[in-house]
């Protein structure tokens, strides 16, 4: 057993033997590349003039004052393409170029991972094939064919509920057909080691630029984050691990409620199994089937979590709880109205989460909320929900 693979109880390489090369190598020359310089500065470079880092922390003044603290946003939202997701696409798709792959593919849910993959593609030259389940492919058009002009193959996956579960395990099954040749850029902090390690290191950006910016404000005292496989969030709680002065807060979301079957609040109400390649919190039956999941928003819409927020959550380093649909489209309305910035229905569930963090604070606080992505690609949701007098999809 590869002990390194592990957070915890948590993580592991879960996968037919065809795959556990392709995964050594690829941690090997992962490895490598970290330290190497030239990798360094060309991922550096790239972050700085094509994404347009470091993303702004901005203190909120009309939401604070709402909530009677001090309130500070992640820009997320404002970096190219629309999301925290370009970080580690590029850091993958790099990699990729390097390890002299001519093709890549990417899973996705909201079509924010796959617009960010098919961007780093058309950068640097890659075919790039992104693996799409059917309902998203529906609610997402937009996204579908902003990757469509940026000349990767968007593929409809039509088994189970077609959603990011079903993207995730047909993407799977095309690495494995062509491992050789192909490189696998996932989204998130999941997947068999070493892809939490790696997507949390591309990530860190956020928690690194956000501990800095906070510096001139004092201690950091909370950080939000929405959860949907967990990497928004562990970007930012990255740098905030080992000061216990700052309690963290990752957000998942609760659908139309906890106590309902649509929900996709994995550490909430899940427990431990194994689904895409590791061991970490799932939401299953009894067998172990993993259950149906259902989310507002797509980003979020996932049955499992990153194993490093499973060991959070067993440690009880990280606070994990739920929104509701209706609490995210309130927050986002919030948010809109009092800041002009219209967050992703994703970010919206961790601004939702201050509505019942703020009050039970006894002193006025430093609170981070990272504002994971922008709106632009919700806006037809939240038009059918505020013109249908429904919240509900
Ligand atoms: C994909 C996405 C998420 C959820 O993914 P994480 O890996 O949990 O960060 C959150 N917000 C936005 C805007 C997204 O596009």
């Amino acid at each position: 057993m590869n002990k390194k693979s592990y957070y915890g109880n948590f993580g592991g390489q879960f996968v037919p033997e065809t795959i556990m090369n392709a995964l050594i190598d690829l941690e090997n020359e992962y490895e490598k590349t970290i330290d190497d310089k030239k990798f360094r500065d060309e991922f550096q470079s790239l972050l700085k003039d094509f994404v347009g880092r470091e993303t702004p922390l901005y203190h909120a003044k009309n939401l604070s004052e709402f909530y009677g603290h001090n309130i500070f946003l992640k820009r997320e939202d404002l970096n190219h393409t629309g999301a925290h997701k370009i970080n580690n696409a590029l850091g993958q798709a790099l990699l990729a170029k390097r390890m002299g792959k001519k093709k890549v593919i990417a899973e996705t849910g909201a079509g924010q991972h796959g617009v960010a993959a098919a961007t780093a593609a058309a950068l640097l030259g890659m075919e790039c094939d992104v693996y799409m389940g059917a309902v998203d492919i529906e609610r997402q058009r937009l996204n579908v064919f902003r990757m469509e002009l940026l000349g990767a193959r968007v593929i409809s996956v039509e088994e189970g509920l077609k959603t990011l579960k079903e993207a995730t395990t047909a993407a799977i099954q095309a690495w494995v057909n062509e491992v050789e040749d192909v490189f696998y850029i996932i989204g998130s902090v999941v997947g068999p080691y070493p892809y939490p390690k790696m997507v949390k290191d591309f990530q860190s950006v956020i928690g690194d630029e956000t501990k800095k910016q906070m510096e001139k404000y004092g201690n950091t005292d909370c950080i939000i984050a929405c959860v949907g496989g967990g990497s928004n969030a562990m970007g930012i709680f990255s740098a905030f691990l080992d000061n216990e002065d700052t309690a963290l807060y990752g957000i998942e979301a609760g659908g139309k409620g906890i106590d309902t079957e649509e929900h996709a609040a994995t550490l909430s109400m899940g427990s431990p199994g194994i689904l895409h390649g590791m061991k970490t919190y799932v939401l299953q039956d009894k067998y172990g089937r993993i259950n149906p999941v259902h989310s507002i928003s797509a980003g979020l819409d996932y049955p499992g979590v990153g194993p490093e927020h499973s060991y959070l959550f067993d440690t009880k380093r990280v606070t994990y709880a739920a929104v509701t649909d209706d609490e995210a489209i309130e927050a986002l309305l919030l948010l809109t109205q009092k800041e002009g910035i219209i967050p992703a229905i994703e970010s919206a569930h961790a601004v939702a989460y201050l509505k019942k963090l703020c009050p039970v604070l006894k002193e006025k606080k430093n609170i981070v909320v990272n504002i994971s992505g922008r709106g632009d690609k919700d806006m037809h949701t939240v038009f059918s929900i505020l013109k249908g007098g429904e919240i509900h999809e």
